[in-house]
């Protein structure tokens, strides 16, 4: 059983989930998330359990680039918390998680009447029997809350006479003749509401009388969008499970992980940024955004609702590479020693990308990660559309001698700017310094599509010869792939430190 895959999506699953998760707040200023944490008390059968108040949370691992990192958030958070609330749950037998990963069940033992939950959060007192359904009881109401319950119920000797929430003076709960009757002895006045969860009663207690239950109204119901600000609001019972940017498609996708099918299917806007906002109801439901050009989005959360600000790549990002993956899909590139020149620069374009996601706050946008072709001009469009900082183009090489070997790098001459001619002479000098490739130097190059048309600095490697046994015998390797990649790597993190 992988626990940490568990843990991280029992959030929108489970039960208690929605307690745990509204004490909860991730902010994201568009560089580095934080999260903060409400106190969360929780009673299980009878006696009060401390959790952590401030559970810890490790920053490490998370990288720190400004894409925000829901998927690894929520597990990081929710690791402590509910390998606590496991431990607690008696009787818990099994667990299964589903295919999707959307629901998280939990099996329990003997009684029907499995777990009795109770604690308070923001929105008041709650009890969670688990096991059982509203149909399953008699509902006594008068100044308490008394619930009948036709089976035993067998953890009375775990008393819960010292529970005491906001709005529950006591929890009484006594095995009869016909079954067990619990008793929630409420503060006079104070209203409550049953519902079916998960295959449990849940009775949320603490309600002004006649509001609705799940709505209170500083929260939003639907999801809306501010054509102005270029905002998405998701309303507060809304997750998101993972956030796409299929740039290359001009589309972004917000997975629910749930399913909602109530909700509008398309939100047409039509402004420069964004075409229109359509809802996708598959095994769990999705929101794709549609855009009119490249856009990326800045993920805040104030407690209640979910926001996405859609904005260009240079409102977000101050540092961004474009890496063109040469040639693919049917245009092979070079091919010699048993290799393709499209596979030798996608491994390499790969490699380099890692690196600089891995280390840097450098954004990476990429002209091609599949094997697909593109065309010279697509590739340059891609990069000033989005308004890259850089762009490099891997390639490698190939000669009508198999003598010629080697690495070099070309570049546009320009005269006002050298930030690119600088770039290929120091890239040049540390590949081969690296890898002992023999250095043939940067070179300049008017006649080359991507770099003529690249509103940018750009530079074109061709990481060696395919033709020549030696180069080709390295260039297919892992090892020299990855100290090819890590020079690149550097090579641009000083570009943009001498920026
Ligand atoms: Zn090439």
């Amino acid at each position: 059983m992988k626990k940490k895959h568990i843990l991280s999506t029992i959030v929108v699953g489970m039960s208690f989930m929605p307690y745990a998760n509204q004490a909860m707040q991730i902010t994201d200023d568009g560089t580095i998330p934080e999260y903060t944490s409400s106190p969360i008390t929780i009673h299980i059968e009878g006696a009060k359990t401390d959790l952590p108040l401030q559970p810890q949370i490790q920053l490490d691992g998370v990288k720190s680039t400004k894409e925000p990192v829901l998927p690894e958030i929520e597990i990081l958070k929710f690791e402590y918390t509910l390998d606590n609330l496991l431990q607690m749950l008696e009787g818990a037998k099994e667990m299964h998680i589903s295919q999707a990963r959307d629901e998280v069940t939990i099996e329990f033992e003997g009684q029907p009447l499995e777990a009795i939950i109770a604690g308070t959060d923001s929105m008041g007192d709650y009890v969670v029997l688990k096991g059982i359904t509203p149909q399953n009881i008699d509902v006594l109401h008068k100044d308490n809350l008394q619930v009948k319950i036709f089976d035993y119920y067998v953890e009375t000797s775990k008393s819960w006479t010292n529970f005491k929430g906001d709005y529950i003076n006591q929890i009484d709960i006594e095995n009869k003749s016909y079954g067990t009757e619990i008793t929630l002895n409420l503060l006079e006045g104070i209203d409550y509401a049953l519902e079916e969860r998960y295959g449990s009663l849940f009775v949320r207690i603490g309600l002004e009388t006649d509001k609705p239950v799940e709505q209170p109204e500083q929260s939003s119901t639907e999801i809306k969008f501010d054509t102005a600000s270029n905002t998405l609001t998701l309303p507060s019972y809304m997750q998101i499970h993972n956030i796409t940017d299929n740039y290359r498609e001009r589309e972004i996708i917000i997975d629910l992980g749930g399913y909602y099918p109530n909700i509008e299917d398309v939100i047409e806007v039509n402004n420069s940024y964004i075409n229109n906002i359509q809802i996708v109801n598959e095994q769990t439901t999705k929101i794709v955004i549609n855009e009119n050009i490249i856009c990326t989005y800045i993920l805040t959360n104030n407690g209640q609702d979910t926001q996405l600000k859609f904005v260009r790549p240079q409102e977000k990002y101050d540092k961004i590479v474009m890496i063109d993956t040469g040639h693919g899909g049917s245009d092979p590139g070079a091919v010699a020693n048993n290799l393709m020149e499209k596979e030798v620069n996608t491994m390499q374009a790969m490699a380099i990308k890692e690196f600089i996601e891995q280390y840097t706050d450098i954004k990476v946008y990429m002209t091609r990660e599949e094997d697909v072709y593109l065309s010279l001009l697509d590739r340059t469009s891609l990069s000033n559309e989005i308004q890259a900082d850089l762009f490099i183009s891997i390639h490698n090489n190939a000669a009508t001698t198999a003598t010629a070997t080697g690495t070099e790098i070309y570049y546009y001459p320009n005269e006002t700017n050298t930030a690119g001619k600088t770039l290929a002479q120091n890239m040049v000098n540390r590949i081969t310094s690296y890898t002992g490739m023999h250095n043939r130097g940067a070179k300049a190059e008017t006649k080359y599509v991507v770099l003529k048309t690249s509103g940018m600095p750009a530079i074109l490697l061709e990481g060696g010869f395919l033709t020549n046994a030696s180069d080709a015998q390295r260039l297919g390797t892992d090892d020299f792939t990855k100290v090819y990649a890590l020079a690149v790597y550097e090579s641009i993190v000083e570009f943009f430190n001498m920026r």
